[in-house]
């Protein structure tokens, strides 16, 4: 049995956050992932600056594709507008692997499957056992599952479905695109150009409010045709699909010494359902929390990318209709 202080279960950008504050500060930390690294995530990869300022990140240095756009195209019932605003994108291909290989964390490719408590640690498959336990498994955590399944309810009004997909392509226009509400979506669909010739394109939508007999993947044809008008793009293979949680009802992230955060929380933005942010600052407050003893609260992880006014409040409401509001 390996006994180590602090085990993170999942390696995405909720599990490296985590694990680059804690190897910093000197803690012993052991990172356990089901997939090698690197390992393919469904995701636009889109990134904000306050994703890019959390993880001090040197767009400079960074070694893969990195991309920033300088303008946001809102498509919205037959209206485009044009958004200043700088934005990047990532392949989360590239950025996960680089991200935990620079937490200097160990990772060791393990799926999780049983936790138990054991006095005031946790053991996990009867291999490894910690004092501190971070969450951050995504959607399917076993650490919500084993440790937090009568705390924590997972909601439906607040269950993304997604359908993506990401290839080679040698795009012209190199800024965002976003289409709301298109043919009764109850969602949006993307176009975000990647660096070095990639493109990622796919649509995302509230599953309890798209209209019976409706399915995502009509929703993912009507995309196909838009993308072919507008860019002459015709998608090389089928999609493929995820689902996670925007942010409601996570009254209790932390139960004992062990901790939930990213979608293994459910922290996605109520009004753009951007998880990467989310997902990074409440590792990092994990991490605070264990070694200041300080208390793990999400205050300072936002529900709102778009900052929480009247378009954010709208949007949050065209997806969730008010369903289970605030942390
Ligand atoms: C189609 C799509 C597009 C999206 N686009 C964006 C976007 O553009 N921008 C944005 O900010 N957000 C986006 N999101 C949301 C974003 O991808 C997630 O919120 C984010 O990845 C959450 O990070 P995480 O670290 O919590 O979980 P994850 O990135 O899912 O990482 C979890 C890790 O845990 C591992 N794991 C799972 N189960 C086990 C187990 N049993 N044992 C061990 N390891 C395990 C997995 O292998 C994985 O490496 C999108 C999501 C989807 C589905």
């Amino acid at each position: 049995m390996r006994s180590v202080e602090v085990i993170v279960v999942g390696g995405g950008p909720a599990g490296s956050a985590a694990a680059q504050r804690l190897k910093a500060a000197g803690a012993e930390v052991l990172v356990l992932d089901k997939e090698s690294f690197p390992r393919h995530k469904l995701c636009a990869g889109w990134i904000t600056p306050a994703v890019v300022s959390d993880l001090r990140l040197d767009i400079g240095a960074y070694p893969h594709s990195f991309l920033s756009f300088r303008r946001l195209h809102w498509h919205m019932k037959g209206l485009h507008l044009p958004v200043p605003s700088i934005q990047h994108s990532i392949r989360r291909f590239e950025f996960d692997a680089w991200l935990l290989q620079r937490s200097g964390a160990e990772a060791v490719h393990h799926t999780v499957k049983n936790i138990r408590r054991d006095g005031q640690e946790y053991v996990i498959d009867e291999s490894f056992r910690c004092r501190y336990l971070i969450g951050a498994a995504g959607t399917s955590c076993p650490v919500r599952r084993s440790l937090f399944d009568g705390t924590l309810r997972r909601i439906r009004a607040l269950q993304t479905v997604t359908l993506e997909l990401e290839f080679p392509h040698d795009w012209q226009d190199g800024d965002c695109h976003l289409w709301f509400f298109q043919s009764g979506l109850p969602g949006y669909s993307w176009y975000v150009p990647k660096a070095r010739g990639w493109l990622n394109v796919g649509v995302g939508a509230m599953a309890a409010r798209l209209r019976q007999h409706e399915s995502i993947w009509q929703h993912w044809r009507h995309l196909a045709s838009q993308l072919e008008r507008q860019f002459r793009i015709r998608m090389p293979a089928n999609p493929t699909g995820y689902s996670y949680y925007v942010r409601g009802g996570v009254g209790q992230a932390r139960v004992d010494n062990a901790f939930l955060t990213g979608d293994a929380a459910g922290l996605a933005t109520r009004d753009l359902c951007e998880g990467i942010g989310p997902a990074i600052r409440s590792g990092q407050r994990a991490a605070d929390s264990i070694l200041t003893g300080a208390a793990y609260t999400l205050d300072g992880v936002t529900g709102a990318s778009l900052g929480g006014g009247l378009l954010s409040r709208w949007l949050d409401w065209q997806f969730t209709h008010g369903a289970s509001p605030g942390h």
